[in-house]
Order: C-alpha cells, then sequence, then structure tokens
C-alpha cells in the first residue's frame, strides 16, 4: 500500500501561499479551508517551507502579536521532509513519528503532487487492517 493509495482517494489539490505573505493571511486562510499547514512557494511553484498552525503558536508566544504582520517566511519551517508516491504509508508514518509532524507533501520529480496528513495515514492503515480482518474472519467460516 503506497502514499499513491491516498492520493487517489483525497485527491491531489495542494494549498500554496507565496514567501511575501503575512502572518495573518495564513491564519485566514488555514482557517477558512479547515486545514492545519500551508504549504510555502516561491515564484517559480518551488516548496520553500511548511508553516503548521503549530509553528503561529510557537511564534506568538515568542513574539507576540506584533509577528502578525510578518511575512510568513519568517516563520515556516525551511527544511521540509517530502515523500514519494512511491512511498509505502507504512514507511511515512514513521518519518512523521519520528520528525515529530503530521504532515508530509509529495513530490514528483520535484514537482509538488499532493500533501498527506497522519490522518489521512491512519485512516487508510484502518481500512487495510478491516479488510485484512474481513478475509480471515471469511476464511474461517469457510474451513
Ligand atoms: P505539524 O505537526 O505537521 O503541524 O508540524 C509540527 C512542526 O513540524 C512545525 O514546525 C512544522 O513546520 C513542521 N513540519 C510539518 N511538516 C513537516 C515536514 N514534512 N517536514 C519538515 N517539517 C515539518
Amino acid at each position: 500500500m503506497t502514499v499513491r493509495s491516498i492520493l487517489d482517494e483525497k485527491g491531489r489539490n495542494v494549498i500554496t501561499l507565496g514567501v511575501s505573505t503575512s502572518v495573518t493571511d495564513a491564519l485566514k486562510l488555514l482557517e477558512e479551508k479547515a486545514i492545519g499547514v500551508i504549504l510555502i512557494t516561491n515564484s517559480e511553484g518551488r516548496l520553500e517551507g511548511i508553516l503548521s498552525e503549530r509553528d503561529i503558536v510557537r511564534s506568538l508566544a515568542r513574539g507576540g502579536t506584533g509577528i502578525l504582520s510578518d511575512s510568513v517566511a519568517s516563520h515556516m519551517t525551511r527544511n521540509v521532509v517530502t515523500c514519494s508516491q512511491s512511498d509505502a504509508v507504512i514507511g511515512v508514518m514513521e518519518v512523521m513519528s519520528k520528525g515529530r509532524f503530521r504532515h508530509l507533501p509529495v513530490t514528483d520529480n520535484s514537482k509538488l503532487v499532493g500533501l498527506i496528513s497522519i490522518g489521512d495515514v491512519v485512516k487508510r492503515r484502518l481500512q487495510v487492517v478491516e479488510k485484512e480482518a474481513e478475509d480471515i474472519r471469511s476464511y474461517i467460516s469457510a474451513i
């Protein structure tokens, strides 16, 4: 089971903002789309960073409300860990758990092709485990 199967189900739309967008506008987008992170891209659409609601909370705690007018570039995480569509779901779970983050952008030849969250991964794992349990039940009842 691969990341591709998750994207096939949830879609490949990714919400992005430019590096010079203000933190206030990023917050509005997080609320409007009911999401937890926004991917930050440069003018060529290349991934420059990731801004999570956690980054904003931390920056607010450290810098106060003045940071709301800063650009997202000052508060995002720059070293973004990504995965590819052919990666196994079990492997990306481990990456998220070790890295202590809940989101992984999916790239293909450095091009953004999707984003998966820990919620998507857990949902897919549950579907697989339920299917396996169902198959075992059918097998046992047939013997
Ligand atoms: P999250 O749990 O995904 O809301 O993010 C927690 C922290 O990890 C924040 O500082 C994010 O900017 C950062 N983060 C989230 N996803 C990634 C990722 N794929 N690669 C690197 N850092 C990330």
